[in-house]
């Protein structure tokens, strides 16, 4: 039997895109029975060990993939145009996504394996920071700060406290909320008289978008990993 293509194998398991793997294996990252292997097509036979990076994979039990979500995607599997379009070239089977993005909502975007791992970034006792980018119809005030600060109310609920900052114009702010509720940044505005326009999350947790292009998707990297964990 000839066994399983290295890139296939690779991106079965999480390790990035055909095209990114494939990278890794020509850097010689990757070493199989032992032995360095640079040909991505090379055809890995059954049962023998995989290292990359020095560690083992079959110790690899969870994947993550962050995605800078552009607007006009769901985050959901059932509806249309799904984010899960943008993950092509990952294996997607068991991947949910670590809470979710307004279909108009564009930035980081987290998906997991690990269901234990999605309930602590998104239980609200956890306390994960989640910071937005968000465009306003009107001015933000020092009111609104106070009032963001000391749990605004929304549905009869106080919410957590959240941080509102804004610089010279203070239709362009910042907002860090350590919860998620449906629509928050949004109906938190409303609540203040104010439209978002348009919003983005920039990090989650210790998490951030860096440099990744709008659309795409990348695994995580073995020290973001670790932050999560
Ligand atoms: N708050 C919102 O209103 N929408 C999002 O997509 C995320 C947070």
């Amino acid at each position: 039997m000839r066994g399983e293509r290295l890139d296939k194998l690779l991106a079965r398991l999480g390790l990035g895109s055909r095209k990114e793997v494939a990278r890794l294996v020509r850097a010689g990252r990757v070493r199989v029975a032992g032995e360095a292997v640079r040909d991505p097509g090379f055809h890995v036979p059954e049962g023998v060990s995989v290292e990359v990076d020095g560690k083992p994979l079959a110790l690899r039990r969870h994947h993550h993939i962050l995605l800078h979500k552009p607007a006009g995607y769901v985050t959901s599997r059932a509806e249309g145009p799904s984010v899960y379009a943008l993950l092509e070239g990952f294996p997607t089977r068991d991947l949910s996504p670590v809470g979710r993005l307004d279909k108009d909502t564009e930035g980081l975007l987290l998906f997991t394996t690990d269901g234990e791992l999605l309930h602590r970034l998104t239980h609200p006792r956890r306390k994960v920071a989640k910071r937005y980018r968000v465009h306003l119809e009107r001015p933000a005030t020092e009111e609104d700060q106070r009032a963001f600060a000391e749990g605004l109310f929304l549905d009869g609920e106080r919410l957590l406290p959240a941080e509102l900052s804004f610089g010279e114009d203070p239709t362009r702010v910042e907002l860090v909320l350590w919860e998620g509720r449906f629509h928050q940044v949004k109906r938190m505005f409303q609540a203040r008289g104010n439209r978002v326009l348009y919003l983005k999350r920039l990090a989650l947790g210790p998490l951030a978008l860096g440099d990744l292009p709008l659309g795409k998707a990348r695994p995580l990297a073995p020290e973001e990993e670790a932050a999560l964990y």
